[in-house]
């Protein structure tokens, strides 16, 4: 399986590379996608008619061609995240796709030592089976 990799950030909804501890990585992507109404053109974030920027904060993605208007999380539940890993158990490296749908994990914070919840996309290690989780960069 060949990941399809993104020309340019434009072209992704979401994209991280980053390290995960333990000589582990992950390297996520999600592309844009074609409006499933026309087809035509790739869903982004609506554009602000006056200065023609995308509206970074909208909570919905618009398709420019027909206009079709989709709720954020709806529309991003039905992309797939591309991933490449070295995973921080076994150091397996591999490649993996999943639906970009996150859920609530139980994660320690290093800072407090406190278990909190946050919300992380998971995929399991090809090899050892183990979840690994891509969480919300913590801020
Ligand atoms: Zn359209
Ligand atoms: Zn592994």
């Amino acid at each position: 399986m060949e990941l399809k990799q993104p020309n340019s950030m434009g072209e992704c909804v979401y994209y991280t590379d980053r390290d995960v501890g333990n000589g582990g990585s992950v390297r996520a992507w999600v592309l844009k996608e074609n409006c499933p109404k026309c087809g035509k053109a790739l869903m982004g974030k609506p554009r602000n008619p006056k200065t023609g920027k995308p509206k970074l904060r909208s909570e919905e993605y618009q398709c420019p061609e027909c206009g079709y208007t989709v709720p954020k999380q709806e529309y991003e539940e039905t992309l797939t995240v591309n991933i490449q890993y070295t995973c921080p158990h076994c150091k397996h490296q591999d490649q993996t796709t999943t639906p970009f749908k996150r859920k609530k994990v139980q994660r320690l914070n290093e800072e407090t030592q406190k278990k909190q919840s946050i919300d992380a996309i998971t995929f399991t290690c090809s090899k050892c089976n183990q979840e690994l989780f891509i969480t919300k960069k913590m801020k």
